[in-house]
């Protein structure tokens, strides 16, 4: 495993720099202490809570001041990648009345919710190829001394995210997600490098469906070669050769299985990849 970015202070300013804060990185259940599938996502001004698995609410509140959340990102019904949504629902009721939050979520996963039909979430069904703009919202932060760090970071002048989706090779409807700035960050008017994110996904998706210039994708992983086919999921090899042919500058793998080695995966995923890889780990910061 190579991990070349440092861990910085999480919460640190969404406006000055795309980050990336795993939350929980275990695979279709959460292991020992550990949370299942969810991420932050700070860039442009806004702060997306993408994906929220079974103990990743939790982590959130340690990342940053859940207020500050601008939009929640489902990309499918399996418990181990949104349930924590109505944890934050029943926070966002006594925290932050009457301010709904959006939730981008696949036709169908809504339904599941407990807070459904509930005002305190704002619910928008995606469809693959859909696009999606966050933007920023004023600042509300939690009331009281004991905000947790990102408390005041939005930059108002910021130009939001822009999402893109398509659908992956899982059961039910799967969005892989390409998350890039709403406005050029450059002096000169460049663009950064986008953020990719597989989802969970069997072989017959590809990286290269979310476009070109992905600097860092976020792709799962869930076993090793040897299990191939059990499930509609990727082994370390599979992920690796995947990112190799769609050119992606970084590969963070995730969504690995408990049981599963994580030595052995990255062993055949770097040999596949063609260059270091690195292991999504809770609590990890990647720039983008
Ligand atoms: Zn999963």
């Amino acid at each position: 495993m190579a991990v070349d970015e440092p861990a910085e202070p999480a919460g640190a300013r969404p406006g000055c720099g795309g980050l990336l804060t795993v939350l929980g990185c275990d695979g279709s259940y959460p292991g020992p202490g550990g949370a299942a599938s969810g991420y932050l996502v700070q860039a442009g001004g806004v702060t997306i809570w993408l994906d929220a698995g079974p103990g990743t609410f939790a982590a959130l509140q340690l990342a940053a001041d859940p207020a500050l959340v601008d939009a929640v990102v489902l990309s499918h019904e399996h418990p181990d990648h949104w349930s924590d949504v109505d944890s934050f629902a029943v926070w966002r009721r006594e925290a932050v009345p009457g301010r709904p939050v959006p939730v981008y979520a696949p036709p169908g996963l809504r339904r599941r919710s407990y807070f459904a039909e509930d005002p305190v979430l704002e619910w928008h069904e995606v469809e693959p190829s859909q696009r999606v703009a966050v933007r920023p919202r004023p600042l509300q932060p939690t009331p009281g001394p004991a905000s947790a760090p990102g408390g005041g970071a939005a930059a108002e002048s910021a130009g939001g995210l822009r999402l893109s989706f398509c659908a992956t090779d899982h059961g039910p409807p799967t969005l892989a997600v390409r998350i890039e700035l709403g406005a050029p960050s450059g002096v000169d008017g460049s663009t950064r490098p986008a953020l990719g994110y597989s989802a969970d996904t069997g072989p017959g998706w590809a990286p290269m469906e979310l476009g070109p210039g992905i600097g860092l994708l976020l792709c799962e992983a869930t076993y090793t070669g040897d299990r191939e086919g059990e499930g509609r999921h990727l082994s370390g090899r599979q992920a690796g050769a995947l990112a190799a042919e769609a050119g992606v500058g970084r590969l963070v793998l995730t969504h690995r299985r408990p049981t599963t080695d994580p030595a052995a995966l990255a062993r055949e995923a770097v040999e596949a990849f063609g260059a270091a890889i690195e292991q999504a780990a809770a609590g990890q910061v990647h720039r983008w």
